[in-house]
């Protein structure tokens, strides 16, 4: 039982009512959207922009505008920007230490056992395996072992779990003719102080060993593409405060409890949404945060 890391926590801590998500995998099944996860995002600032959203992109926010407690706009490309409320997308974690840093923090909901990370391969492999499918799981024999390294040791085992996603089997245009797209996924710590060069490079050694194996093919020679996400990628270009995926862990029982909730107690007009703040991780509880988010500001 692996699903409570689909949240970035541990499955030997993690409390029982993530048992809910091999229901929702197994007896309701996944989706596949077409032209790919990113058709999401298209998709929901299509209908933001129907409905009057202006988006300014690549404009990051520096500083969140206080004055007398109450919000009053943000600091964007050296320029004061007013609004009437700010609503926060950042990891919580960043939002008090980089765009508020003068506020008094809430220690206890912010420094929580943080969750995992991952390392993503995106491999151009130059065949077609017909023994894959478009989602594939490689089990490691020890998840015990595996889970203690993530969580204990903040490191990876030697033989972790992967996932390997290959999109072109139902979306033959994701790769040329002949061809795969390979997004191998292993399970990673958040940052603490890993030698990452180190880490991703037998990451890397392990995953082909055991691909290799299973597929009785040296897979190393048929990528001639590679471009890796890991923690520090997430980390700076991502603004997610340690490299965590999904914000704190839900590996203790409280941890539902402890998330920040979609307001501020303390700053009037300023409010939080995303995977960090309540109701949790995940792209479906995220857009429910800010669903949350919005129905407050109303
Ligand atoms: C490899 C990987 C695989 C995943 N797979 C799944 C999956 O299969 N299913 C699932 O449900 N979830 C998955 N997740 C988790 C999911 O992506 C996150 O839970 C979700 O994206 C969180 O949404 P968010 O809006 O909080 O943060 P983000 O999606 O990170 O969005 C925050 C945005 O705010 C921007 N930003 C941050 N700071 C500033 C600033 N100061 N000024 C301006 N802009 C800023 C960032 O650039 C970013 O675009 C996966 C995550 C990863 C990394």
């Amino acid at each position: 039982n692996r699903f409570a890391s689909y949240n970035g926590s541990n499955p030997y801590e993690a409390p029982a009512t993530l048992g809910i998500i091999p229901h929702l995998e197994l007896n309701l099944g996944t989706y596949f959207p077409v032209g790919g996860i990113y058709s999401l995002i298209s998709s929901l600032k299509q209908l933001a922009e129907e409905i009057g959203v202006k988006f300014e992109l690549s404009t990051p926010v520096k500083e969140i505008i206080l004055e007398e407690s109450t919000a009053k706009g943000v600091v964007a490309k050296e320029a004061r920007r007013d609004f009437d409320v700010v609503i926060s997308n950042m990891d919580v974690y960043n939002t008090y230490h980089k765009l508020l840093p003068t506020v008094k923090k809430p220690h206890r909901t912010l420094n929580q056992e943080r969750s995992s990370s991952v390392i993503v391969f995106y491999w151009g492999i130059m065949r077609q395996f017909k023994e894959l499918g478009v989602h594939n799981l490689f089990f490691t024999d020890d998840d015990g072992e595996e889970y203690k390294k993530l969580f204990t040791e903040h490191s990876i085992a030697n033989e972790a779990t992967l996932y390997v996603a290959v999109s072109s089997k139902v979306n033959n245009s994701d790769a040329p003719e002949g061809c795969e797209n390979w997004y191998v996924m292993v399970n990673a710590p958040h940052i603490t102080n890993q030698n990452w060069d180190e880490l991703i490079a037998s990451t890397k050694a392990n995953a082909l060993k055991v691909l290799s194996k299973v597929l009785k093919t040296d897979v190393a020679p048929l990528i001639n593409y590679e471009q890796i996400l890991e923690p520090r990628i997430l980390e700076s270009t991502g603004h997610s405060a340690f490299g965590s995926v999904f914000g704190n862990s839900s590996n203790n029982k409280f941890a539902a409890f402890l998330r920040h909730p979609n307001f501020s107690s303390k700053i009037k007009n300023l409010f939080f949404c995303g995977g960090t703040v309540h109701p949790g991780p995940s792209i479906p509880l995220s857009l429910l945060s800010a669903k949350i988010a919005v129905e407050m500001v109303d």
